[in-house]
């Protein structure tokens, strides 16, 4: 007993085989869970979000009891402040108790805010504080760090690529790609003209847990987004492995067909909405690609639909992860265009005429989800073409989506999506205008604006912010291969052409 060690379980750390837990000895040690203010409000989190990390902690507090674990768990109604107090309170609890504590033990946070107050703990606290390794990754900070030490430019296509070899995804026994090449991508950006039907998701109705949590977080986090009469997240690993179960046997099919679709009717199409299990510890992400990779070795599903998942989880979520330990703390300060436009009010209620846009963002707040498409091409888009504040565009994003961790939520979007980092993660802005979005969905059909006027009465907002978007930078984007063209044809367009437009933009930037 007197070897006894506190290990702290964080919310996004729910899986036996977080490291924290993986040694621990029931006999001896004492599992914390906290609630406290401050991570519920660090930025405005969406209920759903607060309710799905609560829920599935409670939940998985209690099977580690059931294992025989001693578990100490903090509800937020206890009042803790944040994670140091409730570590403080826990090792005061022992003490009285006569069974002290001689270290604390967790698991590295996926946040390097948290990472930086937890390495004063030791002095603070004065107990020993061991930071273990989050090996539940598949490649570990190291293996990025030396993949991309001395590459003139990080390429996540690359990255992947070497992922597959090392864990035989999709690999022929020569050791090359399935089907003779890495990426399919080209055959995964269809356009949504309801040409099938979407599967309706499988219904959950919330435990008895669950809705008492519900009713804890209405009641807690009156002024938060999200709407909880529609919670339908899974809460353990069991639950969440019938939901991806599900995807597999009903969405995986046309997975890959309609990623880059946006449509009117569905707010997840045939997404897998399982990004928040992955990130909390619920579902592994190579046992989510074995999978996927056994339902197209049984002819379930196309080489395109299996591949373009497979990138997603191997390739782009550890990649963004690598990028974000690499190039912490000095990333989070990346603002490559200036942006110094605040941050639109109606953002939390989505209230515009946008169609596409006022539905990704009602959708978002809402339910806490929305698709890679409406994140990158829909929001994010428009946030990089009217010059929306960096930090604050990351502090929004990572306030409303349930599966939002910085680790992974801040490279998508200061780097995938504003381009902030200078191009570290993307090869080139994902600036668009509105008949990308036309092409991808239907949406324009139901929108007040016209998708194929620049200027004028009803002209679609993302033209004339596009072309504003080149005109601005026009310096630093003609220096870019695959932007080069476009500048070249902007600067080719008789002078009074181009003034009419910028000036019709920032005219519409006035009204925002
Ligand atoms: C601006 C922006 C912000 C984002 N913020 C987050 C975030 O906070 N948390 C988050 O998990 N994802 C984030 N993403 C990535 C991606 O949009 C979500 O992972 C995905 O939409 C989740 O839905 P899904 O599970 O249905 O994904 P699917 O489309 O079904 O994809 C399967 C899985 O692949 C992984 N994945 C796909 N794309 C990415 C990516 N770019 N980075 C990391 N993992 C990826 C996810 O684990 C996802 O569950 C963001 C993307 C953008 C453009
Ligand atoms: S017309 Fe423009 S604003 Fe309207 S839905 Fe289409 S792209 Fe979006």
């Amino acid at each position: 007993m007197s070897k006894s060690a506190l290990r702290l379980i964080l919310g996004d750390q729910l899986s036996f085989k977080n490291p924290a837990l993986r040694e621990a000895q029931a006999q001896r040690d004492v599992l914390l869970f906290a609630e406290v203010a401050e991570e519920a409000n660090h930025v405005r989190h969406n209920r759903h979000k607060i309710a799905l990390i609560f829920s599935a902690m409670r939940h998985f507090a209690a099977s580690c009891q059931a294992r025989g674990q001693h578990v100490i768990y903090y509800r937020y109604e206890q009042g803790l402040g944040s994670l140091e107090e409730a570590v403080k309170r826990a090792l005061e609890e022992r003490e009285t108790a006569g069974l002290p504590v001689v270290e604390v033990v967790l698991t590295k946070p996926g946040e390097y805010r948290l990472l930086e107050q937890m390495a004063a703990w030791e002095a603070r606290l004065g107990v020993s504080v061991r930071l273990l390794e989050d090996d539940r990754f598949l490649a570990s900070e190291e293996d990025f760090r030396d993949w991309a030490s001395g590459r003139k430019q990080l390429r996540m296509e690359y990255f992947y690529r070497d992922m597959r070899r090392r864990y035989s995804l999709l690999v022929d026994e020569r050791g090359g790609p399935e089907g003779g090449k890495w990426n399919y991508d080209s055959e995964n950006r269809r356009g949504w003209r309801s040409q099938t039907a979407v599967p309706e998701r499988l219904a959950r109705t919330p435990d008895a847990m669950t809705r008492e949590v519900i009713r804890e977080v209405q009641s807690a986090f009156p002024h938060n987004p999200g709407d909880l009469s529609q919670f339908a997240f899974a809460v353990t690993a069991e639950e969440a492995q019938e939901q991806f179960q599900w995807f597999c046997e009903n969405a995986l099919e046309h997975f890959g067909t309609y990623q880059d679709a946006l449509a009117e009717e569905s707010p997840w199409l045939f997404h897998s909405l399982v990004s928040m299990y992955l990130n909390i510890g619920l579902l592994e992400p190579l046992a989510v690609c074995q999978q996927v990779e056994a339902v197209y070795r049984a002819g379930a599903c196309s080489l395109a639909a299996a591949e373009g998942f497979i990138r997603q989880v191997l390739g782009w979520r550890e990649y963004v992860r690598g990028v974000y330990w690499h190039a912490m703390p000095a990333y989070a300060e990346g603002n490559t265009f200036g942006a110094q436009r605040p941050l639109p009010a109606w953002f939390w209620s989505g209230d515009t005429p946008m169609r596409c846009l006022s539905q990704a963002l009602k959708q978002t707040l809402d339910l806490g989800y929305a698709h890679h498409i409406q994140r990158l091409m829909v929001i994010g888009n428009f946030a990089l073409l009217a010059g929306l504040q960096v930090r604050e565009v990351c502090d929004w994003y990572l306030a409303v989506y349930v599966d939002a961790f910085e680790w992974v939520e801040l490279p998508n979007t200061l780097g995938m999506a504003l381009h902030g980092d200078n191009g570290l993660m993307a090869s080139k802005p994902y600036a668009a205008s509105g008949k990308y979005i036309q092409r991808q969905g239907n949406h324009c059909a139901n929108c007040v604006y016209d998708p194929k006027k620049t200027t004028g009465e009803g002209a679609c907002p993302y033209n004339s912010l596009y072309w504003r978007f080149i005109d601005r930078h026009q310096d630093y984007l003609k220096a870019n291969a695959r932007m080069g063209l476009i500048v070249g044809g902007w600067q080719k367009r008789e002078a009074e052409e181009r003034e009419a437009i910028v000036t019709w933009a920032e005219g519409v930037l006035e009204q925002l």
